[in-house]
């Protein structure tokens, strides 16, 4: 092998501490395992196209994990943990080489039980989900890139999605039970964190410890109808999208509204998107349709796609064309759009930066539960031109009282956080005194 980025390791000697535990030491590879979707952001771009690691491991189990976390301490080596690379921001995305562990043999599903399952990282979501609903039960909330995204990746980068009109983000205590955890100590040891103790790692990027089992909590499995409503009118579409997720006796897994010419991005739905109309994507249970169609004709909308559970399972899922997977279908037809992630609040923020920004940043929101109420964010399709244009454009939302989660960051407190989690960082002093998992990213630490 060829290792280029941390020179001064004897790789021999590191890989020799690793016998039986799978490798990959092909630079095409690697270099394909060390990147992920930071391309959405032409920020993002400039900064993270050359980064790699040196080798990539795929441990099978937590016993090989403590192994290559023993191997990292004791060479000093950068550990870098990677689901299936799906995240947005760079977030696996070795800043300073070394190690990428790969979490993907480490898939077993340990029980299902009624609204709770047991899992190692590694499971892929969609795969998971088939499973459990042969049992009547799923998850509560998958990102877009449920069909290749990891259940640890999730957790360890991801937000919220599908389901979290009803069940909030997955930060929102409950939605995360219980993990565990190895450490990169000198000797490395496994550590559970049940209750609030999870958010020490929940949405940590994978800087201070390397998740090897979840205890995750599962929803019931409606039979979910997918179905698409056009409007006239983009603020009629938005508030029909407000009051059905504000209608408790409808059963809703997805509320997603695009703003026009967003639909015209959606080429294999084409036939359902009439020109120049706003459209809403959604998932309703079976059972509601009846009641639902009230709500429909209460906004003057019209059903142009309807498919029951059944026939929705059998080609893409509408749901493949929501949360980030709008901006996916966006950038396929014109790969300078980039996009923003927005908490509105409310529907009149909403509105004026509809009129404020018009075309330059396209409207899409999905409505998600915050604290007991549906809120439209956003994930507006932006138009960009240079980077101080796009942090105008920021400013002026922030300025006006919406949230930006900035997607054109790698590091963890600039995104969506903002501000220094200290239960984070105190665990990750415990738990990564060597500061080794994914440096860079963590700016508390980076910056004691
Ligand atoms: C088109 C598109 C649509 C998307 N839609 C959504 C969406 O709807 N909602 C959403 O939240 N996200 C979304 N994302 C982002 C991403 O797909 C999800 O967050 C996904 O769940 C990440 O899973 P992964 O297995 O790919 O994780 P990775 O990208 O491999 O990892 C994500 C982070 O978690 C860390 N990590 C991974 N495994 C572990 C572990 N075992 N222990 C500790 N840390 C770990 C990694 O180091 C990294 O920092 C989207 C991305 C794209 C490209």
């Amino acid at each position: 092998m060829t290792p280029t980025t941390i020179k001064s390791v004897d790789w021999n000697a590191f890989i020799s501490e690793l016998a039986g535990i799978e490798l990959i030491t092909d630079p095409t590879q690697i270099a394909k395992l060390s990147l992920d979707y930071y391309h959405f952001s032409p920020v993002l771009q400039p900064k993270l196209s050359d980064k790699r690691g040196d080798l990539v491991v795929r441990p099978a189990t937590e016993a090989d994990v403590l192994r290559v976390a023993a191997a990292c301490v004791k060479y000093k080596v950068p550990l870098t943990v990677r689901g299936a690379g799906t995240g947005n921001y760079g977030q696996c995305v070795p800043l300073q080489g070394g190690v990428i562990l790969d979490t993907t043999r480490m898939n077993a599903i340990h029980w299902i039980k009624p609204g709770l399952a047991c899992v190692e990282p590694g499971v892929k979501m969609a795969t998971f989900d088939k499973k459990a609903r042969e049992t009547g039960w799923e998850l509560r909330m998958v990102p877009s890139t449920y069909r290749t995204a990891t259940i640890g990746g999730f957790i360890g980068g991801g937000s919220a999605g599908i389901g979290s009109i009803t069940y909030g983000q997955l930060r929102d205590r409950g939605n995360l039970h219980a993990v565990r955890v190895v450490s990169l100590e000198d000797e490395p040891r496994v550590i559970e964190l049940r209750g609030d103790e999870v958010q020490k790692v929940n949405h940590a990027y994978g800087t201070n410890g390397i998740i090897t089992k979840l205890e995750i909590p599962l929803g019931p499995a409606y039979p979910w109808a997918e179905v698409i409503v056009v409007f006239d009118d983009f603020m009629t579409a938005a508030r029909f999208g407000q009051t059905l997720g504000d209608s408790d006796g409808l059963i809703k897994k997805l509320i997603s509204i695009h703003a026009w010419p967003i639909p015209s991005y959606f080429a294999a739905l084409k036939s359902y998107l009439p020109e120049a109309k706003h459209c809403a994507l959604l998932m309703i249970a079976e059972s509601c349709l009846e009641p639902f169609q009230e709500l429909v004709r209460e906004y003057g909308g019209q059903v142009t796609y309807q498919k029951i559970a059944q026939e929705a399972s059998k080609g893409t899922s509408l749901a493949e064309f929501t949360w980030n997977h709008t901006t996916l279908h966006a950038r396929s037809i014109d790969p300078t759009l980039t996009y923003l992630q927005t908490f509105f609040f409310t529907l009149e923020r909403v509105e004026q930066m509809y009129c404020h920004f018009g075309d330059e940043a396209m409207i899409h929101l999905e409505f998600l539960r915050v604290n007991g109420k549906a809120m439209p964010a956003g994930l507006q399709i932006v138009r960009y031109t240079t980077e101080e244009r796009l942090n105008e454009i920021i400013h002026y939302h922030e300025e006006n009282g919406a949230f930006i989660a900035n997607p054109h960051t790698y590091i963890l407190e600039d995104g969506g956080m903002k501000t220094i989690d200290p239960q984070q960082l105190h665990f990750k002093e415990l738990v990564d005194p060597y500061g080794l998992m994914n440096p860079g990213k963590m700016k508390a630490w980076e910056s004691r």
